[in-house]
């Protein structure tokens, strides 16, 4: 039988090139998964939210659910820290609780939601809060050195924020990773703790608590 080892026996060349095409696909897993994808984004879509009111909206960046009547819930899926802003809807004007990354355009997500006039103010004034402000005209600081320090932008954090592990899918066309930064925004008016903002038909009170905008260091 030793000889017939040496012949070109077709099945035998088809075995070992399955064998060696093999070999190669595990020896490269990387050109088939060129970036890994990270835990936080393995566990997505949340289960949680399957349940709430899906809006639909056109840009795929933004996930909008609306848990309450006039309540929208703005949410990112496609980055680590997954933030949400609320609208929150009144007759005669709508509050824009946080402006999340500025990775993609906020203010045309709210354009779908509603016409009235929005004002926006901030749960705190870290990075991921504050990324669409600039694209408001009437933005509500809490008067504190930490607000007015951060309405002045920077990139440091931002850039921290769209490394490999902290991105989930792709980022939105015409997105430029380079100079992605928090733009600087226009403080419009001050509030304090127990001010209470009037939509119409729905008030907001503001209770200042101690955390990350009292606290910077957190
Ligand atoms: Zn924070």
């Amino acid at each position: 039988m030793r000889h017939s080892m040496h012949k070109a026996d077709p099945r035998t060349l088809l075995i070992s090139a399955l064998l060696l095409l093999t070999m190669l696909l595990f020896a490269t897993p990387n050109l088939f998964a060129q970036v890994a994808i990270p835990d936080w984004c393995r566990a997505l879509p949340r289960a949680e939210y399957k349940t709430l009111h899906r809006i639909p909206v056109a840009d795929p960046w933004f996930e909008v659910y609306e848990p309450a009547a006039g309540v929208f819930a703005i949410y990112e899926p496609h980055q680590a820290e997954e933030v949400i802003s609320y609208l929150i809807v009144g007759r005669k004007r709508a509050l824009l609780f946080d402006t999340g990354m500025g990775i993609s355009d906020i203010k045309k997500v709210t354009t779908e939601l509603t016409k009235l006039p929005i004002i926006v103010l901030n749960s705190h004034t870290h990075d991921d809060h504050v990324g669409g402000n600039w694209e408001f005209d009437t933005v509500y600081g809490m008067d504190t050195d930490f607000t007015r320090e951060n309405a002045l932008g920077s990139s440091e954090d931002a850039q921290a924020e769209i490394t490999p592990d902290q991105i989930c899918g792709a980022l939105p066309n015409g997105f430029a990773p380079k100079s992605y930064a928090t733009r600087p925004w226009k403080i419009t008016a001050k509030f304090h703790d127990g001010d209470r903002f009037d939509l119409c038909g729905r008030t907001l009170e503001v209770i200042a608590t101690p955390g990350h905008s009292l606290m910077p260091s957190h």
